[in-house]
């Protein structure tokens, strides 16, 4: 049978193998990121008997690893990769706040918001029909120009001869015939967007982004998102990791950067956090950022 210390590390191990960061790529060697864990002591809560310690997951490239284990992977001549390790919370946070800001364009801006552009902007590159689209928006261009050019020759000629109504007929075929693209161009766009395969997986993302719950920004202390890890792993293809900054792929073909990644978690101290029981708290020392249990060891 398994002794609990045992069963605890396996519990740790087996929640690492399916960390939900599993998918983040290092932006300057190519290698996967591992998901590890540090420990760090906690002076006030140690004393001479005792020492007191929390441990706290960070990220960083699988050739940057100083482990046994990938030690051993690095061949003979092989370098280490030197990109900067992610502490966890960070990646959290800035994923929230990239989440909060999208769901705020859409509040504000419905379908003209950056996201819905931007989803609408790749399905037209990936779809079939682009050519048949870009063409229709070419003719359209063209049209619009020779409308210009025959209402200009109205007004001179109107200067001229002391009539301004020539062409009116011709300006009203063209108005017609530009009128006509356009809704060849709408129809067009509609049944790209109605058959992309996509679809119902933004459609889906729109729906959770707007029915996160409501956070008051405007409050003094910055405050300590939530992590949804069920956003994350549903729509997040993988992320590239450049620094601060991680550049997202999402599973329907749009991509998005957020920053902040490199805070670290003593950074966290004087945000608001709302705890596991629905209370609101500000941070005073790093363990408190993550739901973490402190440990304690005798001193040697
Ligand atoms: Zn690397």
């Amino acid at each position: 049978m398994l002794n609990k210390n045992r069963y605890e590390k396996i519990m740790i191990k087996k929640r690492d193998k399916f960390a939900v960061f599993s998918h983040l790529v290092c932006g300057v060697c190519g290698k996967p990121f591992k998901r590890i864990r540090y420990s760090s002591k906690i002076y006030n809560l140690s004393n001479s008997t005792t020492e007191c310690f929390f441990s706290y997951p960070i990220l960083k490239c699988e050739k940057n690893c100083k482990t046994k284990e990938n030690t051993k992977k690095l061949k003979k001549g092989e370098k280490r990769c030197y990109s900067e390790y992610l502490h966890e919370c960070a990646i959290h946070q800035s994923f929230m706040e990239k989440l909060y800001d999208i769901r705020q364009d859409l509040l504000q801006n419905g379908s003209n918001a950056k996201i819905v552009q931007e989803y609408y902007t790749s399905c037209l590159e990936r779809s079939l029909y682009y050519e048949d689209y870009q063409r229709v928006v070419r003719n359209i261009a063209e049209a619009n120009e020779v409308l210009e050019e025959t209402t200009q020759s109205q007004k001179e000629l109107s200067v001229v001869l002391g009539k301004d109504n020539i062409f009116d007929n011709l300006i009203e075929e063209y108005q017609n015939q530009c009128a006509d693209l356009e809704n060849q161009k709408n129809q067009i766009f509609k049944q790209i967007i109605y058959n992309d395969e996509n679809k119902p997986i933004f459609d889906y993302f729109v729906e959770c982004i707007l029915k996160l719950p409501d956070i008051n920004f405007a409050n003094q202390s910055p405050c300590l998102i939530s992590f949804e890890k069920g956003i994350y792993l549903s729509f997040v293809k993988y992320g590239m990791v450049y620094g601060d900054v991680i550049e997202y792929q999402t599973k329907f073909g749009v991509s998005f950067q957020t920053h902040g990644n490199s805070l670290k978690i003593e950074d966290f101290i004087d945000y608001k956090k709302i705890t596991d029981s629905g209370k609101s708290m500000i941070i005073s020392e790093p363990y408190e950022v993550i739901n973490t249990q402190l440990q304690y060891r005798k001193k040697k």
